[in-house]
Formats: structure tokens, sequence, C-alpha cells
């Protein structure tokens, strides 16, 4: 335990909560198939970030999490990573339809970003990834949508408009994320992230990440998500 604090507090890593698991010291640790260990090189990721050591086994574990760290500190794979393995661990059978990881982003520019990465990840599984955000036909993300995917990247006003079109059905998600949550709050998105979590089983495994954590914030992950695992990175929250 000694070593374990040690080594948290030499990657400046805070937590808080009951039963957190020990951060890995590389990916070799989280028990990844080869596949996604090829994928994992083929990004040029040597070792796990900071972020990355903490909270991919928290997440691994079926966890929620509050994870706080700086932009370009790589919490995209933290939660990409884990979602690929959770849509792999699901039994084939399934009579629903809709996505099983669902991740909401501010921006359209972030959410191709998660796309890009997430693609990099789900390509070797054939998992179906669609990105749906404004600026782009909604008859085309409709019809995207209709054919099926495993994966949905979203701006929430888009996601909202697209669950009133039966685009989608919330029936499968099972894993959500809620990324740049500050920014989220910030552009006055709260009612609309309401809206999505309201439509997902309360059951879901939710992480919530974050570059800063005003109350406002803190207090909305309490709210919805279950027993969290708090994941603060450097300097921020
Ligand atoms: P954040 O969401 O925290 O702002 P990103 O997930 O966008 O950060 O990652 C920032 C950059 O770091 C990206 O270019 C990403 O590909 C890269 N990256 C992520 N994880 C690693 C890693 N383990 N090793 C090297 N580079 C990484
Ligand atoms: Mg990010």
């Amino acid at each position: 335990e000694q070593d374990v604090a040690e080594y948290r507090k030499s990657l400046a890593i805070r937590t808080s909560g009951f039963d957190v698991p020990r951060p890995i010291k590389a990916f070799e640790d989280c028990g990844f198939s080869i596949a996604l260990m090829n994928a994992i090189a083929k990004q040029g990721y040597e070792k796990p970030t900071p972020i990355q050591c903490q909270a991919l086994p928290i997440v691994l574990s079926g966890r929620d999490v509050i994870g706080i760290a700086k932009t370009g500190s790589g919490k995209t794979a933290a939660f990409v990573l884990p979602m690929i393995v959770h849509i792999m661990d699901q039994p084939e059978l399934q009579k629903e339809e809709g996505p099983i990881g669902v991740i909401c982003a501010p921006t359209r520019e972030l959410a191709h970003q998660i796309y890009l990465e997430a693609k990099k990840f789900a390509k070797p599984y054939g998992i179906r990834v669609a990105a749906v955000y404004g600026g782009m036909s909604k008859l085309d993300q409709f019809k995207e949508l209709k054919a099926g995917c495993e994966i949905v990247i979203a701006t929430p006003g888009r996601l909202i408009d697209l669950l009133k079109m039966k685009a989608l059905t919330m029936l499968r998600a099972t894993y959500l994320v809620l990324d740049e949550a500050d920014r989220m709050f910030d552009l006055g998105f709260e009612p609309q992230v309401r809206s999505i979590v309201g439509q997902i089983r309360p059951d879901r495994q939710t992480l919530l990440f974050s570059a800063t954590m005003p109350n406002k914030v803190e207090r909305l992950a309490r709210e919805i998500l279950t027993d969290p695992i708090r994941v603060a990175v450097g300097e921020v929250g």
C-alpha cells in the first residue's frame, strides 16, 4: 500500500472513493487482447499517461469515474479503450438495437476527434462508430444510425434531435461518457445532458471527464454517477 501511495504521488494522482484499484504501470497490465495491444502500438502509445494509469484499471473494473486532468493528458484513450472491452464483453445475442457506448462532447470538433480515436481501436473488431453533431445533414445521420452502430459520439443537442426522430434507441446503452463536462456546462448543455442521461438505464457505467471541476459540475457528477471514484491529476480539481 505504501508503494501504491508513492507511485500515485510520483504521477501526481489523487483519488477519492472506496476500493480504488491500484494504478497500472504499463498497458500490458490491463489484460487487453492482442488486437487491442497492436492498435495501441500502432498509435505510437508506448506507456500510459498518468490519467490512463489510474483511470484504466478503474473503468475496466466496471466502476464509475470522475476524471480530471488538463487538456492533452490522454483522457480520450482512458475511456475509449475500456469501451471496446465493454462492447466485446456483451452477450452476442441481443434483440435490442442502438449503441452500447454513448459519448457526449461539447463541440463538433471534439466529437470528431473522439470519433477518429475510437475508430482506430474499434476497427480491428468490426465495431461500428457513428458521430453525430450539428452542421451536418440530419437525414444522413438519421440513415447512418438506422443502419446500426455500437458506439455513438454526439453533441447533446443533435443527439436529442435524433432521439426524438427515433433514429436510435438507448435500449442497448450501458456505457455513457460525458467528455469535457465543464465545457458542456459552459455552453448551456446541462438540460440536454440530463435528458440524455434520463433515457439510459440506471445500471449503466458512467464516466465523466473534465479539465476543470467547478462545483456545479461536481454536483451533476455526484447526481448522475453511482459510487464514483474521483481521479485528479496534477494541479487541477
Ligand atoms: P485530452 O482529452 O486529455 O485533452 P487526448 O486524449 O486528446 O487528451 O490526448 C492528447 C494527445 O496525446 C493525443 O494526440 C493522443 O493521441 C496522445 N496520447 C494519448 N495517450 C497517449 C499515450 N499513452 N502515449 C502517447 N501519446 C498519447
Ligand atoms: Mg479530451
